[in-house]
């Protein structure tokens, strides 16, 4: 360990490499690599505020923060990595954890789906095209489809409790809801109105479907940190166990199935490119967030208000794809990573 830390102080941003198989990198070269990421991206312009929610219309556009998670449960943060911001689509990943914990994987696979849409987070066709399947819990079909299934049927208020006590075991602490985020969304929901009602119809919603539509826009309007997302991140990375709180969020069997999901249709009609240039599975939401599963090695996040037209954040994006690459990080590459302090 001496060792490799003595290289790495002589070579501070490279990655140290044992073989073309392994990649060593220290716990200060990646604080020095966020650091850099944050210096060349926080300046950037591109992009704008989802406004089809009013209330994200207004949220200060030069809000930036990057988060990483290890798996000793050590947390790096850069920017505004405390600021709680619309978790939004992200928490459809926290919500499908939750019914493959409740139903099983498989059962999930076949009431929802795991496929990939190709087509708007927000899409009525991609449901008419998968005949009548909401595809994946990830898009706001399989989401709200996602919400009518938690257990226990019927019943709102423990339904939310359980949702809300799931984030708070991933991300290791409680997210709080953002009101004004909550009725913004709820008076302007029309078209997540119409995909529940659609669902129904095909027999793809498993309880009310007004009382599913509204856990689904409430959980989009909790407030979440980078942070907190990191370390949720972390813990799908660790297989289920939160590293920075020790507990056991989900079953281990789960964290392939998952990030599988993410890996996906994460970005969705974007998918595709963000895994071809990034390497890390990872989801977005309109809120400005992202979280990337990097499995065995760390959780990472990365937040930003500015959108681009599928509603992913210009500057997270930018900044995660900044780090992995830096760093030789790719979940397809076959590296050993080895991250040392
Ligand atoms: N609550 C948002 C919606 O349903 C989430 C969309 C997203 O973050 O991609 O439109």
């Amino acid at each position: 360990m001496g060792r490799i830390v003595h290289c790495c102080a002589i070579l501070p941003i490279s990655v140290k490499k044992q073989n073309d198989m392994s990649n060593t990198i220290t716990v200060s070269q990646i604080k020095e690599i966020v650091q850099q990421a944050y210096n060349e991206i926080k300046s950037n312009t591109s992009g704008k505020n989802a406004d089809y929610i009013p209330f994200l219309a207004n949220i200060d556009k030069d809000l930036f923060g990057i988060s990483i998670c290890l798996m000793n449960g050590q947390t790096i943060n850069i920017g505004d990595t405390n600021y709680a911001f619309g978790i939004e689509s992200v928490s459809k990943v926290h919500t499908a954890i939750l019914i493959m914990q409740q139903y099983g994987a498989q059962k999930v696979l076949e009431m929802i789906g795991a496929d990939a849409t190709g087509l708007p987070f927000n899409s009525i066709f991609a449901i008419l095209l998968e005949n009548d399947h909401p595809s994946t819990p990830l898009v706001n079909a399989g989401a709200i489809s996602a919400c009518s299934m938690v257990q226990p049927i019927g019943d709102s208020d423990k339904k939310w409790a359980t949702i809300v006590k799931n984030i708070t075991d991933l991300c290791g602490s409680a997210p709080q809801l953002i009101d004004e985020l909550y009725k913004s969304e709820s008076a302007t929901n029309f078209n997540n109105r119409s995909i529940a009602w659609l669902l129904k119809n095909y027999g793809r919603i498993y309880d009310d479907p007004d009382m599913s539509l509204d856990l689904y826009t409430r959980q989009c309007s909790l407030g979440i940190t980078s942070n907190q997302l990191a370390i949720t991140a972390a813990t799908i990375a660790n297989g289920g166990i939160n590293p920075v709180t020790k507990v056991q969020a989900f079953n281990k069997e789960l964290a392939a199935p998952i990030t599988s999901l993410i890996a996906t249709v994460g970005f969705y009609e974007h998918s595709g490119d963000w895994m071809y240039t990034a390497g890390i599975p990872a989801k977005t939401g309109v809120g400005g967030g992202i979280m990337g599963v990097l499995p065995g090695v760390m959780g990472i996040s990365s937040f930003a208000p500015p959108i681009d037209s599928a509603g992913n954040s210009v500057k997270a994006q930018l900044a995660i794809k900044y780090i992995m690459n830096k760093l030789e990080l790719n979940v397809f590459n076959g590296k050993q990573v080895h991250i040392v302090d």
